[in-house]
């Protein structure tokens, strides 16, 4: 494991950090007056504990937003890890030698160097990690800090979201994001994706925070993100670049992009 500084570690609130892979990806670690919770893990290409240690000394649980392989694969450098059933199946294909070999080749081509140490057969092998099936509505309690589990479900079924109930704060990870991916097989449908928007957006907070990028955005664009769902249509797309064989369709409304497919509308 790297004992380099792989990744940035930036205060974000008193309470919230965000962790920054070099790969423009994100977690997040919420700090109570007991305890620490990571959202999300990153490719853990890098040691994640490591980068704690900077921030508390506090233990630490493990709560991932999906099975993704940018969000998922430094699950297995913990003791155990959170996450939605909906998404083992998903997980164990997005943590196998395979997709960890295509990280390790995508940091290759970023010319971006692996942490000094870094252990290629460790990183390879190391599969899920310890999962343990989370359940909307669980409560994390982190000592004056209550972390809520928020059914999220679209980018992936097993997506979730965490609430922070005493700051009004909510981080999405890749199920409200900017440009949302709703064209890959594991997503719902595009009408499921604008239920979970429309059922989230009556929850208590004021502001969220995404996957991939540490921005803290404004409820307000929360409501964008339904606007666009509904009004996207195949006419007003573009081809979306990546993944052609799931012919992507791409629509753009007031700064919000979401790549879905004519078989998820
Ligand atoms: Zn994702």
């Amino acid at each position: 494991m790297n004992k380099t500084s792989f990744y940035e570690v930036k205060q974000i609130f008193s309470w919230l950090y965000g962790i920054k892979d070099p790969q423009n990806v994100f977690c997040y670690l919420a700090v109570g007056s007991e305890k620490a919770l990571l959202f999300d893990t990153v490719y853990g290409i890098g040691s994640l504990p490591f980068a704690i240690k900077e921030v508390t000394d506090k233990p630490v649980c493990v709560v991932l937003g999906h099975g993704h392989l940018d969000h998922a694969n430094g699950a297995y450098q913990f003791e155990e890890a959170w996450l939605h059933e909906a998404d083992f199946d998903l997980c164990r294909l997005h943590t196998s030698e395979e997709y960890r070999l295509m990280s390790l080749k995508q940091l290759k081509e970023s010319n971006i160097a692996l942490p000094g140490g870094f252990n290629k057969e460790e990183y390879v092998k190391a599969g899920t990690g310890n999962l343990k099936k989370l359940d909307h509505g669980k409560i994390f309690d982190l000592g004056g800090l209550h972390i809520e589990i928020i059914d999220m479900g679209g980018h992936t079924a097993g997506s979730i979201g965490i609430l922070a109930r005493e700051h009004n704060v909510l981080l999405t990870s890749d199920s409200a994001t900017p440009q949302v991916w709703m064209f890959k097989i594991e997503s719902l449908s595009v009408k499921e994706y604008i239920a979970m928007l429309e059922r989230v957006i009556q929850l208590d907070f004021d502001v969220f925070i995404t996957g991939h990028t540490d921005e803290i955005m404004p409820k307000s664009d929360f409501q964008k993100y339904i606007n666009a769902a509904r009004h996207l249509s195949v006419e007003k797309s573009v081809p979306f670049k990546y993944h052609p064989e799931l012919k992507g369709l791409l629509y753009r409304e007031d700064g919000v992009e979401i790549v879905f497919s004519e078989a998820k509308l």
